[in-house]
Order: structure tokens, then C-alpha cells, then sequence
């Protein structure tokens, strides 16, 4: 056996909220094994700058939306270019933080419409033809907090929870056609995103923000964040061709921050 073919290469994913951060991640792994792309973000520019990164180095195909994800436009925009779809990752911003005493009813179904319901719409959308061509790869991007629950983040606990749930049921439905369906739960990560963690520690310990950063690292296991492309390479994995029996399963990537054996 020669070197190792993920056996994707020429296949096209949609690569959900993939202008940086984990989307980004996924999207350069996919790439990476020569798979042509639908790229997605709500600003354009960082979205072009990424895309073109991501030509320039890897010669695949790529289309930019600019869109909002989470809307039910935002979903259509992408999906009336996109043609032939073999692998679907799912992705988009996390809810707020906050009390549930003030959550209502209109809270609640902000956040299941944004880290559930938009996911479902374009699980809905792509998953027969996916049954039809007896191939297809759709990872949810959702969070550790899906098996390990944060509490201050209640709104992404549940409307994460709830996805993975649906998805557990789904991924037995349709792995007979080879159409997997399974997630990433990735812990803390150098993104953007962190950034407001650390600012968030640093006022509530009353410390710098490297200090905040560094405690945050030293907590981890590894005694770092995540970076994106060990992100992104797990991604690329639950993608290949290879992978059509791993199915239904949620892998957390956190450097070992849950404590547990299995
Ligand atoms: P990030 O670095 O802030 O990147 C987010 C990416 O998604 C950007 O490209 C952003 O571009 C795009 N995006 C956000 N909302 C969108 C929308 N509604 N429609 C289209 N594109 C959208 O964030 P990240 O750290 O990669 O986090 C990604 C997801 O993983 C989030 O749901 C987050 O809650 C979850 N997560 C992250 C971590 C972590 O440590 N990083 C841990 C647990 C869970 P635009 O802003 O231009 O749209």
C-alpha cells in the first residue's frame, strides 16, 4: 500500500460558515485531499481572501456565497449554485451566553433556528441526492458542550443537544445508501471566537488577558488551545471514502479536557 488516499478528491462539499475558525479549518483539510468547495460567511471580503488562500495553494475549485447561513435566503443562495453536493459540513455562530431566567420563548427559537434548524434545512436539501449517488459525508460542527454542558451556555447546550439527537436517529436511516452523518465537538480552539472567552475570564478573575489566556491553556490536558487544522484533519477523516462505517458517532476534540476513560 502506497501513501494514504482519503479517495475524495474530484468530490464537492459545502462547507458551511468557512470564511476562518474551524469552518476554515474543515474547509483547508478538504481541500487538502482535492476536494472543490462551496465556501460560505456573512462578510465578504475575509470570505474572498480565504478562498483565494485556499485556490492558490491547493488548485481546487471554489465558489464564495455570501450569506447568512442561519436564514432561510442565506441557505437558498447556497444552494442554487451549488450542484452536485457529496459532503456537507455544517457550521454557524454559537448562541449568546446568558441567564435562562430570561430567556423566552422567542430566545429559544432564535437558537434552535440557528444552531439547529438551519443545519436540518440543509441536511433536508442535499441528503437523497447524497441517497441517490450512493455517497455522501455530512459532519455538524457543534460544540464539547453537546456531551460536556457549559452552563452559562444553556441556549447552545440544548439547540446543539437537540441537532446531535435528530442526526443519531438520521445517521441509521440512510447508512445503508453510504451516506454518513456524524459530528465534531471541538473544545477550546485558537479562533477569533476565544478571544472573547479570555476577555470574559480576565474580567471575571480580575487578571490580564494573557493571564487569562495562559490559565486557559493550563487547564487543558495538552496545556494549549486547539488550532485549526488538527480540527479541520478530523474532519477530512469522517469525509473520506474510507470512513462509510463510521456513522452516528459525535468525537470530541479537546485535547483531552473531558475526563473520562470512554
Ligand atoms: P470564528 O473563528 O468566529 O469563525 C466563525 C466563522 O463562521 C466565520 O467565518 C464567520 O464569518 C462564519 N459565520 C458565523 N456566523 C455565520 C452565519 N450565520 N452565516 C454564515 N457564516 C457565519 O468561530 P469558531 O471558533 O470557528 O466557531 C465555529 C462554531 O464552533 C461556533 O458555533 C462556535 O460556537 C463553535 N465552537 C467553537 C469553539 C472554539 O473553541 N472555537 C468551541 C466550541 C464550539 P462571518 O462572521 O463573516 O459570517
Amino acid at each position: 500500500m502506497s501513501g494514504l488516499d482519503f479517495g475524495i478528491a474530484g468530490k464537492k462539499a459545502i462547507v458551511c460558515a468557512s470564511s476562518k475558525g474551524l469552518g476554515f479549518g474543515c474547509a483547508e483539510a478538504l481541500a487538502s485531499v482535492g476536494v472543490n468547495l462551496l465556501m460560505c460567511a456573512r462578510g465578504r471580503d475575509r470570505l474572498q481572501q480565504s478562498a483565494n488562500q485556499l485556490r492558490k495553494k491547493y488548485g481546487v475549485e471554489i465558489t464564495e456565497v455570501v450569506c447568512d447561513v442561519t436564514t432561510e435566503e442565506g441557505r437558498k443562495a447556497i444552494l442554487e449554485v451549488a450542484g452536485r453536493v457529496d459532503i456537507l459540513i455544517n457550521n454557524a455562530g454559537g448562541p449568546p451566553p446568558g441567564d435562562f431566567r430570561d430567556w423566552t420563548r422567542d430566545t429559544w427559537i432564535a437558537a434552535l433556528d440557528a444552531n439547529m434548524l438551519s443545519a436540518f434545512a440543509m441536511i433536508q436539501a442535499v441528503i437523497d441526492p447524497m441517497i441517490d449517488q450512493k455517497f455522501g459525508r455530512i459532519v455538524n460542527i457543534t460544540s464539547g458542550s453537546v456531551k460536556t454542558p457549559i452552563p452559562a451556555l444553556g441556549l447552545s447546550n440544548g439547540a446543539r443537544a437537540a441537532l446531535t439527537g435528530f442526526c443519531g436517529g438520521l445517521a441509521r436511516q440512510v447508512a445503508q445508501h453510504n451516506v454518513t452523518v456524524n459530528g465534531l465537538l471541538p473544545g477550546q480552539y485558537n479562533t477569533d471566537r476565544i478571544e472573547t472567552i479570555i476577555a470574559n475570564t480576565a474580567k471575571s478573575e480580575n487578571i490580564s488577558l494573557p493571564m487569562a489566556r495562559k490559565m486557559l491553556e493550563s487547564r487543558n490536558p495538552t496545556k494549549r488551545l486547539g488550532e485549526i487544522h488538527e480540527f479541520g484533519f478530523a474532519c477530512a477523516w469522517m469525509c473520506s471514502a474510507q470512513s462509510g462505517y463510521l456513522t452516528g458517532q459525535n468525537i470530541l476534540i479537546d485535547g483531552g479536557s473531558f475526563n473520562s476513560t470512554l
